[in-house]
């Protein structure tokens, strides 16, 4: 992966607008109740929840995006996390 860095400094994550920091091939939100993983695909950064992983914080279960609740959910422990919009 080559982001210029000042891209880097641009990007936030989709739901929560934390930074982000790249991570081998991926960008990781620094939130870490949020904690989605971004793929970049040809150095292009796809930053929508839809297409990032979305690791639960406690069981490391895939979350299940919620988009009329803003929340992700996790299918094994029920570790919820909200996004209030503002
Ligand atoms: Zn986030
Ligand atoms: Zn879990």
């Amino acid at each position: 992966m080559n982001l210029p860095q000042d891209l880097l400094d641009l990007l936030v994550c989709a739901l929560c607008k934390s930074d982000v920091r790249p991570d081998g091939e991926t960008l990781v939100c620094q939130n870490r109740s949020c904690g989605l993983i971004y793929p970049v695909k040809e150095d292009i950064p796809v930053m929508l929840i839809d297409e990032a992983s979305r690791p639960c914080p406690k069981c490391a279960a895939s979350r299940d995006w919620k988009e009329s609740e803003d929340a992700l959910q996790c299918p094994r422990c029920g570790e919820r996390f909200q996004y209030e919009r503002k």
